[in-house]
């Protein structure tokens, strides 16, 4: 069954829209995006061939500000599942009352085809063919799906020499040596974190006794996974694309980051304390909380009904359907929206954009502090709405961001 994402973003906006009594007019206003751009990228391969793929780069809003919005590289990226992802930027970036809009990226391409010599022509090529909708003061791209800070110093670096000055400010998750942010790595899964605990407070739960499964070993996963077994959580399952590893008396995480990161897949760690599990396995194995941190509609009508968890953190962008979320709510368990549960990588990356356009570098106590009460904010926000309305905290973080657009969008009028 495939699932076509940008209608899920527009399903999701009617349900707000229902619940908020939105202008219809703003409703409609939100459903389109404000550019997409396909480009064509032709790169000499290693072995003289030409390759030819195909890159996206859409601005949903920057009505509040300039697009900010992940690069991903991937074999299905399409232009309908780029256009929801920067919408959901939109939101976020709304949420946490950042001046930033919402925008994505992405190649349509499986890089683990591809060499190094390759991956930096294929980046460098597709930075020059979105050079003119890019840049400090219109749209900022960042790491997402298969792309890394090395990724973003080819983008920097192109995007620099094109214009003849170094440009720090053009992308975030940079290394740091050239502009990028200490925390910024790590920040996705540390503002996952913070709002876990913040959860855990409100239900009553003690974070440090729950058991945890999660989906998705990369920078998201993979860095949940190792703060919250050091918090002492048993980690009972974690996967990747090539499937999971599961143990009733939890993973050793620290051991399994070092196997992946010598670039190894899950699948391929033989230990007798660990039984292979598939992803549509972990999905529905009973855990106090499930953290899907892959990819989009990963939990759907199908198979909501059979997971047996309190919480569902969400780690990825549109894990959840909307016919899921339904499910999961009438059966009483709480899902923290990604808008507010993985906001925490916009958030760092806006401290970059601020550390490069100001020249001036933080201390990694500042960047978590700030993290931290930003994050809170908005949690303490969406809590309330959700109490007062008693909606999901989805809706309810729909309502505060969807607002804050509106909002801009009637101040500043349609133009003419
Ligand atoms: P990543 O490339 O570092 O890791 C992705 C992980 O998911 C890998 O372990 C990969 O093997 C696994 N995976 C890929 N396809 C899968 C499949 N079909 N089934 C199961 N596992 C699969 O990417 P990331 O940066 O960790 O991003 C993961 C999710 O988090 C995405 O939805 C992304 O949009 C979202 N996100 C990322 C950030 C960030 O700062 N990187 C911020 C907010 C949200």
């Amino acid at each position: 069954m495939e699932i076509n994402t940008y209608e899920v973003v527009k399903k999701q906006i009617d349900i707000v829209a229902k619940e908020m009594e939105l202008e219809p007019n703003i409703a409609k206003y939100l459903k389109r995006v404000e550019r997409s751009l396909i480009v064509s990228i032709p790169i000499m391969m290693d072995d003289g061939t030409l390759g030819i793929f195909e890159g996206y780069r859409v601005h949903h809003s920057t009505i509040r500000g300039p697009g900010k919005g992940g690069v991903r590289f991937a074999p299905n990226v399409n232009l309908d599942e780029i256009k929801a992802l920067a919408t959901w930027m939109t939101w976020k970036t709304s949420l946490l009352n950042l001046p930033l809009g919402g925008a994505k990226g992405g190649i349509c391409v499986d890089p683990k085809d591809l060499s190094k010599k390759e991956l930096e022509r294929l980046t460098r090529r597709y930075t020059t063919e979105i050079i003119n909708i890019i840049g400090p003061d219109i749209d900022i791209p960042a790491p997402d799906v298969n792309t890394n800070a090395q990724i973003m110093a080819w983008m920097m670096d192109t995007y620099s020499m094109n214009k003849g000055r170094s440009i720090p400010g053009v992308v975030t998750g940079k290394p740091i040596e050239i502009g990028g942010s200490v925390g910024r790595e790590s920040a996705t899964g540390m503002g996952l974190y913070f709002v876990l605990q913040a959860m855990c407070e409100k239900l009553g739960l003690e974070l440090k006794s729950q058991t945890i499964i999660v989906q998705g070993f990369g920078n998201v996963g993979g860095t949940i996974a190792s703060i919250l077994s050091r918090e002492g959580c048993k980690i009972l399952a974690i996967s990747d694309i090539s499937g999971g590893l599961y143990s009733s008396d939890g993973l050793n995480i620290e051991e399994l980051l070092d196997w992946t990161r010598q670039g190894n897949c899950l699948k391929e760690f033989k230990d007798d304390r660990y039984e292979f599990i598939t992803n549509s396995n972990l999905i529905t194995t009973k855990c106090d909380i499930l953290v899907p941190a892959a990819l989009e509609n990963q939990i759907t009508h199908v198979n909501a009904n059979n997971i047996e968890c309190k919480i569902v953190l969400e780690g990825a962008n549109g894990p959840t359907t909307p016919r899921a979320d339904e499910i999961l709510f009438k059966k009483g368990i709480h899902i923290i929206p990604d808008i507010l549960a993985n906001a925490g990588g916009v958030c760092v990356s806006y401290f970059e954009y601020v550390q490069d356009i100001r020249a001036y570098f933080w201390k990694l106590d500042r960047i978590n502090k700030e993290l931290k009460r930003i994050l809170l904010e908005a949690f303490e926000e969406v809590y309330k709405v959700s109490e007062e309305r008693k909606i999901s905290l989805r809706t309810a973080a729909y309502i505060i961001a969807v607002s804050r657009i509106a909002k801009a969008i009637e101040l500043r009028g349609v133009f003419p």
